[in-house]
């Protein structure tokens, strides 16, 4: 069955006590068993809930892994996986990294006494360079947040592979629809389910998608033990979010293409940084690993400083000032004062962060309406 077929049906078969098309979402804490000692499919929600696990099911058939496990949000994935590691190890991350996970390992995950370094990328040989013997997990984002550069996953798969770690890869702005990591080689994908799957702004969730089924074991067993998990009604919404990810991934991706070519040609812009440009540096391996488009995120900086960056994300009215993205709803924001608030001054501005960059997310609306949102703010500037 085809990618949109499946984001449909599969973990949605029909409920077999009604016929109900929609299955009905289980708030159940408890369950009961069929006797002392003998258990049944689920036994408590924390464990496994029939509605979280209709949404596991379907996010592993598109992600292509053996399962799936889906938690509270985003960072409650990530830190499962990172709550694997122990003591000595050592993590090696992408320097165009969610700025959250950059807290998250730098802040709480080092406190364990595990290492993290942050490297470009966008050339697998840095990645070569940076693995120690200790190193025991990869975590790359393509495209990266917010500069939006292109990591070749295949390439770092088989690099992370060759001295024994794992690849992680938050493919959260491709999602599934553009960009399968798990059939390039990645052993762990992770999303915020709480942007495109979810794809509505009205809920807070996380998955990570498995490749070999004695990882899986190990990051449920890390996930119930710690217990972060997605709530059903999360569940519920995101199920139905994802039965229209691709028609929406789509459309969004198809208006970002033709925005990122509106900015790039025009006067008031230094650069646009999206991988549908040819003049992106990482436009090839993005052709190779991208399936039919490039995302809906597109980052663009401003001739000017961090002022101007900042009254114009404060200007725009369709481009509603958030951060978040991936929903219906186009956002902006700018990563300096915002998502990226939380790196050293000094970390921003090695990794290219600059006070002029300025990230969209591009939702459902009218291509034309957008256009016509920023075209008001320039012509204010
Ligand atoms: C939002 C986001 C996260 C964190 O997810 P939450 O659901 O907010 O916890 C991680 N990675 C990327 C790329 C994100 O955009």
């Amino acid at each position: 069955m085809q990618f949109r077929t499946r984001a449909i049906h599969v973990g949605n078969e029909k409920c077999a006590e009604t016929g109900a098309v929609v299955r009905p979402i289980h708030m159940a804490s408890t369950f009961v068993q069929p006797g002392a000692g003998d258990w049944g499919e689920f036994d408590y929600s924390r464990s496994g809930n029939p509605t979280r696990k209709a949404l596991e099911t379907t996010l592993a058939s598109l992600e292509g892994g053996c399962g799936a496990l889906c938690f509270a949000s985003g960072m409650a994935a990530t830190h499962c996986v990172a709550a694997m590691l122990r003591t000595g190890d050592h993590i090696v991350a992408g320097s165009d990294i969610y700025g959250g996970t950059y807290r998250l390992l730098h802040k709480v995950t080092n406190r364990a006494g595990i290492e993290v370094s942050l490297v470009d990328t966008t050339d697998p040989s840095n990645l070569k360079s940076a693995l120690t013997e200790s190193t025991k997990l990869v975590w790359i984002e393509s495209p990266g947040n917010p500069r939006m550069t292109i990591t070749d996953i295949a390439a770092c798969a088989e690099i992370a592979h060759n001295h024994g770690a794992l690849l992680g890869v938050d493919s959260t702005f491709a999602t599934p629809v553009l960009t399968r990591p798990l059939e390039l080689g990645a052993d762990i994908v992770m999303h915020s389910a709480t942007k495109y799957l979810g794809g509505h702004s009205d809920l807070m969730g996380g998955a990570l998608v498995v490749r070999e089924p004695a990882l899986y074991d190990e990051l449920y067993f890390v996930q119930n033990a710690t217990g972060a998990i997605m709530g059903p009604l999360e569940a519920f919404l995101c199920s139905r979010g994802v039965k229209t990810l691709e028609l929406r991934v789509r459309e969004q991706s198809r208006s970002a293409q033709m925005l990122a070519n509106w900015l790039d040609a025009h006067e008031q812009v230094e650069r646009v940084l999206y991988p549908g440009l040819p003049n992106h540096p990482g436009h090839d391996v993005a052709r190779r690993q991208m399936d039919g488009g490039f995302g809906a995120m597109v980052s663009f900086e401003l001739q000017g400083d961090f002022a101007s960056a900042k009254h114009f994300v404060e200007s725009t009215e369709l481009f509603q000032l958030a951060v978040s993205l991936g929903a219906v709803e186009s956002l902006i924001e700018q990563p300096a004062s915002m998502s990226h608030a939380s790196y050293d001054a000094e970390d921003r501005a090695k990794h290219g962060i600059s006070d002029g960059l300025i990230r969209l997310s591009v939702g459902l609306e009218a291509v034309e309406d957008l256009q016509a949102d920023l075209e008001r703010v320039f012509q204010d500037l």
